[in-house]
Formats: C-alpha cells, structure tokens, sequence
C-alpha cells in the first residue's frame, strides 16, 4: 500500500515572513551582545571589540540587503592580517575558528530568539554570507602560511648552502694546513733515508726532532677538529676539579715563556681578588681555553708588545681577562671569529701569507675556547677598537668562569674538603 503521507503530501502552511531588514535589526544587539561575552569568555567584553562586532553585523546586513558579500572582505581580510608569526607558526587559523564559532552562536540567538519562520528566513540569508567570509579567510590564511613556509624554507636553503660552502673550505683550509706538517715530515724521513743510506747516522737526531715538531702540529690539528665535533655534539665532558685560577694562568706563562723571549713580547700579569679561590671547574679544558687565547695575543702581537693577564671577581663568576698590543679585530669580525672556520674565506691569513706575526690556523681555537667555557656556564667574548696593523689598538679577551664552590659531583666535595682550602 502507497504511504499515505507520500501520497497526498499536507502543504506546508502559509506563515507572515517578516522583512528580513526587521529581523535582522532584531537580533543586532541581542547578537552582539550574545558573540561578544562568548568570544571574550568570561573575560570583561571591551567596546571596541564590541564596535567591531556590530560593524562585522551591519556589514553582513549590508550584503544580504544588496545580495553582494563583497562587502565583507575589508573586515575579513583586517581580522585575518591580525594572526600574529606564532600564530603562522603553530598552524593556528585564528581567524577561520573564530568565524566558525560566530556561525555556531548565530544559529543559537536566531533559535533562541526568533520565532521559527524568523530564524530560518534570518540564517537563510546571512549564512551563504559567512560561508563567502569563511572562504575569503581561509584563502588568505592559507597563502600567508604557504609564504611563511616558503621563507622559512628559503632561510633553511641559505643555511645549507653556507654550511655546504663553509665545509668546501674547510676542507680546503684543513688540507692546507694538514699538508705543511705532513710535507716537513716527508722532508725529514727523505734526508733521513739519505743519511741512513750514506752512514751519515750522527745528524739523525735533529732530523728527528723536526719530525716530531711535524708530527706534534698534526696531532694538535686533528685534536682541535675532535674537540670542535665534541662541543658541536654536546659531548663535551667535564672533570670537575677544585683549582685555583692563578695557578692555571702560572703555569700557562711558563709554557709560553720561549715563545715570549723569541718574539719579545712582555707578559704582565696582575694579581686579582678571587684568583687564589679554589674553585670547581675542568682544570685541562679551562687551561686549553685560556691557552689558546694566550697563544693568539702572542701570535697577533707584533714583536715588542705586552700581553697583560688580570681579573676580577664578579657575583657567581671569576672574570679572566687577557689583554694585547695587537693589531685588533675589526668589529664585523669580532662575532664571526667565534664560528668555528670563520676566518676561512681569509686565505691571506694561512700559513702561505703568513707576515712576522699573524698568521691563521684552521681557526678553531677561539671556538674551542668558547665552546669550553659554554659548557661550564661561562662566557667569553672580545673588545676591540678595530683592526690595524700599523697602529696596533689591541684586543681584550674576557673569560667568564663560573665560581663554583660546589662540587657537581659529590664525591668531589669530599677531595675538596681533605685539601682544606679556603672556599671564598
Ligand atoms: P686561528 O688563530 O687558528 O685562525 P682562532 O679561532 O684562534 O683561529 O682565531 C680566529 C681568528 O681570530 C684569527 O684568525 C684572528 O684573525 C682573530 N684573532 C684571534 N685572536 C686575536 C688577537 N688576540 N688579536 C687579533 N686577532 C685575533
């Protein structure tokens, strides 16, 4: 049997629709009001979010009454250009939730507070309107994330290509640098082969000892290149030890006492309140900082210059500083020397153009410095009025040391306390 209800369908009833003008003034302030405390959330509703709200209503008004939704996109494209780089950054579409959310409570007031045929003559009219809205939003949320991964991916391309460039000349310097000793040791082994060969055996000896400065050379490269890969991999590791910082910087100016004599430079040191506290700190890794630091005011001092070593105590840290008569460093470099290969684009600086007394290494050391003092806690940065190499303005290194009284390991407090030093 045909359904009864299919049959003869009962028409639906002629209802009064109400102007949709009258309707939607009707709501107007019931929905502000409504929109504004829910998007605030329990927060005080400000007036000027409650102005944009009545504007976003008359402009919705505004497209129903002339069938033309352009009339939203100011408004949109405004709220939309709001979403802040975090937002971007998070995939956050701030702009298309809220506008989704509007449509939810709309539905709600217009149920609410409308007679039936009102709500559905209301939403029929303005919901093609923020459907429109919701597509002009996320259209342009969408081509502003595109173009912030865009830049974000250009910003990672340019990274690569300076790690791909600044490895070629790494690789290009630390083959320099690694053929100089390896060609002296050559040199050595071939006139020792000779003499070996011609009884001359007495002459061995100095031979020898060129060898082993070769070979030395080539050690300490290769070691900087496994210190550097150790720092960049946090792998670093610490053997915290109680030592004095004047005892470091004592034994430091024994080991460059030659180096001083033959280019006769003069070293000044000064005591400084806090250099006889013993403190906890990786005595090897703080002396091959400080070393190298040393190493390069001797190497970048001109014959006749000071170096001069002092300090100061500062809340927390010991403060080393290691000052010369030098030729400086210009201020662009004065951040770029602590990347590690920062000097490599400057070939003049490598053992071919070596003057009397500058000259480059692969440009690990101040790294390294940095890289140990990071990893105790500490610092490290320069001052320099600039670079010249006839005026000679100098460079000051300062080292910030952590002033650990505390041992990180508790078996060490017990070795600190049987030396029974003063801690202060
Ligand atoms: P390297 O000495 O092997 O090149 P470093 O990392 O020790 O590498 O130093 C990096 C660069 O910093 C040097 O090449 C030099 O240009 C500059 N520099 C370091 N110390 C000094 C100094 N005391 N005076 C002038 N320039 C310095």
């Amino acid at each position: 049997m045909p359904d009864a209800a299919l049959c003869s369908p009962t028409m639906p009833k002629k209802t009064n629709s109400t102007p949709i003008q009258i309707v939607m003034a009707k709501v107007r302030p019931v929905w502000i009001e409504r929109v504004g405390l829910e998007l605030a959330r329990g927060m005080e509703v400000r007036t000027d979010f409650q102005e944009q709200l009545g504007r976003f209503f008359d402009l919705v008004n505004q497209s129903v009454t002339t069938v033309d939704p352009a009339w939203m996109d100011a408004i949109l494209l405004d709220w939309a250009k709001s979403s802040t780089e975090t937002d971007l950054d998070q995939g956050l579409y701030q702009v298309s939730f809220l506008i989704n959310h509007i449509i939810a409570l709309t539905i709600q007031v217009a149920r609410e507070k409308l007679t039936k045929q009102e709500a559905l003559d209301f939403l029929a009219a303005v919901i093609p309107i923020y459907t429109y809205g919701l597509g002009v939003v996320s259209r342009y949320e969408m081509e502003t994330r595109v173009a912030h991964i865009s830049n974000e991916m250009a910003k990672v391309q340019k990274k690569m290509e300076r790690v791909d460039k600044s490895k070629s000349a790494f690789i290009s310097v630390a083959a320099h640098e690694l053929k100089t000793p390896i060609t002296l040791i050559e040199g050595y082994s071939a006139m020792m082969h000779d003499m070996i060969q011609e009884n001359k055996g007495a002459n061995l000896q100095s031979l020898l000892a060129g060898m082993t400065t070769g070979v030395g050379r080539l050690r300490s490269i290769v070691d900087d290149m496994i210190d550097v890969s150790m720092i960049d991999n946090n792998l670093l590791q610490l053997n915290f030890q109680p030592m004095q910082v004047n005892q470091m910087i004592e034994a430091l100016s024994l080991e460059v006492e030659d180096a001083l004599r033959t280019r006769h430079l003069t070293m000044v040191r000064k005591d400084f309140h806090g250099s006889k506290d013993w403190i906890y700190l990786d005595p090897t890794r703080i002396q091959q900082a400080l070393a190298n630091i040393i190493n390069n005011a001797i190497k970048y001092t001109p014959d006749g210059g000071t170096i001069t070593i002092y300090g100061r105590t500062l809340p927390g840290f010991i403060e080393v500083t290691v000052e010369d008569t030098g030729i400086g460093i210009s201020a662009e470099n004065q951040t770029s020397i602590f990347d590690k290969f920062g000097q490599l684009g400057r070939v003049e600086l490598h053992s071919s153009g070596k003057t009397k007394f500058k000259g480059g290494g692969p440009g690990l050391g101040l790294p390294i410095a940095k890289g140990i003092l990071e990893a105790h806690g500490g610092s490290l940065w320069v001052e320099s009025p600039g670079h010249d190499e006839t005026a000679c303005p100098g460079s000051t290194f300062h080292m910030l040391i952590p002033a650990r009284t505390e041992a990180p390991d508790p078996n060490m407090a017990k070795l600190f306390d049987a030396l029974g030093k003063n801690k202060s």
